[in-house]
């Protein structure tokens, strides 16, 4: 572990699970002997978040919580908030402002907000002015301290707000509540050490922190004893794990260890940044049976010129090189990507060149955001002529090109079988995906939820597979 990297103590990780127990006696007089407390706990946002949010649940959980999705038969709600975009912040406002009234109506009730948005002092302070309904706020950095948090809040009876200054902490041995199904996903790291000019995650996550491989291990077995049949390693750049930690563990060899944890099972993670995507790490996927074939690498821009303002360190060659040695090395491998449209000072040349890489690549499928301004972002301070019009133009155009490359997959998979993992219901019976995440609606029988499935594709239109089991794993 390099000397940056700052890990929680087991005697704090012992302090915050005594204040877990402190508040599960706290509660009792607030909300009466007998009361069956209920949480809601909502994270918006990426799979970070929504793995965040499972500790969250895990520590609520040992409190004595169970938990519920209607704001109004909860105890205690946590907004767990993303920062990424404005418009997850509008919405966040938004839903924060509707619980006033639940709030009015049984004071006792605990609303609590954390997340990337909270690690905004700006923010926090915005909704100590104007939320008043609002009774604690943490920042990112503050989740491992959580029981401590509301202990001091169920304690003082006043507002608590704490958004630690730090890089953050590593912290393990948190409870984490899994909900049932068949996907879980693992975090290997957390944080960020690029600093894309448009992206607020460096500041709101801090920098790179690896979890020990030993821990990841254990979770992952874990994860496979418990049933799961799909397990996601999490991270900001999962490529660069390890180059804090000592013994030159890197994700390759994390990831071929992961492929080694005994049972049936799938791997994916994400995400991947394209300057640190080795030939290394193609091979692995290649040789681990259990890697889908399927990448997310976030292209961002199909303009050299843009992916330098970005500060994103590739070139758009480097990037097409990738692709086409994976295709080599990986049969029917498929790829995903992240785009953002309008960036400051992108002209509609620079938008034609990310247009034509979208239909020279043809990704399985495509994440398009428009460019949206990040307070304390080097790109906030650029210029940004384009008006809103244009650039919603260019969002239209490059969705219609996906639809158009979408479905020419889509009949082309019209008579073929894949390996399915079954994942829930459809209203023909059972939905299923594919390695790389093509959704197939086909009859079957409710325990078939969680198994493998081979399954023959029998009709395709524009946005649904329908198919056929042919084997049951
Ligand atoms: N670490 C990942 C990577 O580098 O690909 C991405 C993490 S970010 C939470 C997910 C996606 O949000 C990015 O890939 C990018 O496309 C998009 N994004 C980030 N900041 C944005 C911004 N200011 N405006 C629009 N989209 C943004
Ligand atoms: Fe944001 Fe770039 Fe880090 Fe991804 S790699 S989280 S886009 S700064």
């Amino acid at each position: 572990m390099s000397e940056k990297t700052v890990v929680m103590p087991p005697e704090e990780i012992a302090r915050q699970k005594g204040f877990l127990l402190e508040c599960a006696e706290l509660l009792k007089p607030r909300f009466g002997e007998g009361h069956t407390l209920l949480a809601l706990v909502h994270s918006y946002g990426c799979q970070q978040n929504t793995s965040d949010g499972e500790k969250l649940m895990g520590m609520l959980a040992e409190m004595g919580f169970g938990f519920t999705e209607t704001p109004a038969d909860a105890d205690l709600i946590l907004y767990n908030t993303c920062a990424v975009r404005e418009n997850a912040e509008v919405k966040v406002f938004g839903n924060v402002g509707e619980l006033s009234h639940l709030k009015k109506a049984r004071p006792e009730m605990l609303i609590g907000l954390c997340g990337c948005m909270m690690q905004q002092s700006h923010i926090a302070e915005k909704i100590k002015k104007s939320y008043p309904q609002v009774d604690f706020v943490f920042g990112t950095h503050s989740l491992p301290k959580f029981p401590e948090i509301l202990r001091d809040t169920l304690k003082s009876q006043k507002r608590v707000f704490q958004v630690e200054e730090s890089d953050g902490v590593l912290a393990e041995g948190i409870p984490v509540h899994r909900t049932p199904g068949v996907k879980a996903s693992l975090p290997i790291m957390y944080g960020c050490n690029n600093f894309c000019t448009y992206c607020v995650v460096p500041l709101v996550r801090g920098r790179e922190r690896s979890r020990r491989p030993e821990d990841v291990l254990k979770e992952a077995r874990e994860i496979a004893d418990a049933g799961f049949k799909e397990i996601t390693l999490l991270g900001q750049n999962v490529n660069s794990y390890g180059n804090d930690l000592e013994g030159g563990l890197r994700f390759p060899e994390l990831l071929r260890k992961v492929n080694g944890v005994p049972g049936d099972f799938w791997i994916r993670f994400l995400s991947s940044h394209p300057k640190d995507c080795t030939k290394e790490l193609i091979d692995t996927i290649a040789d681990c049976e259990k890697v889908c074939n399927h990448i997310y690498l976030p292209v961002q821009s199909g303009s050299n010129r843009v992916l330098k303002l970005m500060n994103r360190n590739y070139t758009v060659e480097w990037y097409k090189e990738l692709i086409s040695y994976a295709r080599e090395r990986i049969p029917g491998v498929m790829f995903t990507t992240d785009l953002i449209v309008g960036f400051p000072g992108e002209t509609e040349e620079d938008f034609m060149q990310t247009l034509s890489l979208v239909n020279e690549v043809k990704f399985a499928s495509l994440f398009t955001f428009i460019y949206s301004k990040r307070e304390g972002t080097r790109a906030a301070k650029m210029e940004d002529p384009v008006p809103k019009e244009e650039k919603s133009r260019w969002f239209a155009m490059l969705l219609d090109a996906q639809r158009k490359i979408g479905a020419d997959y889509y009949k082309g998979y019209v008579g073929k079988t894949f390996r399915v993992l079954c994942d829930g219901k459809s209203p023909l019976g059972l939905a299923g995906r594919t390695e790389f995440n093509a959704v197939i609606d086909f009859p079957g029988e409710e325990s078939l939820i969680g198994r493998f499935l081979q399954v023959k594709v029998v009709s395709a239109d524009k946005h649904n597979l329908t198919g056929e089991i042919r084997a049951v794993e």
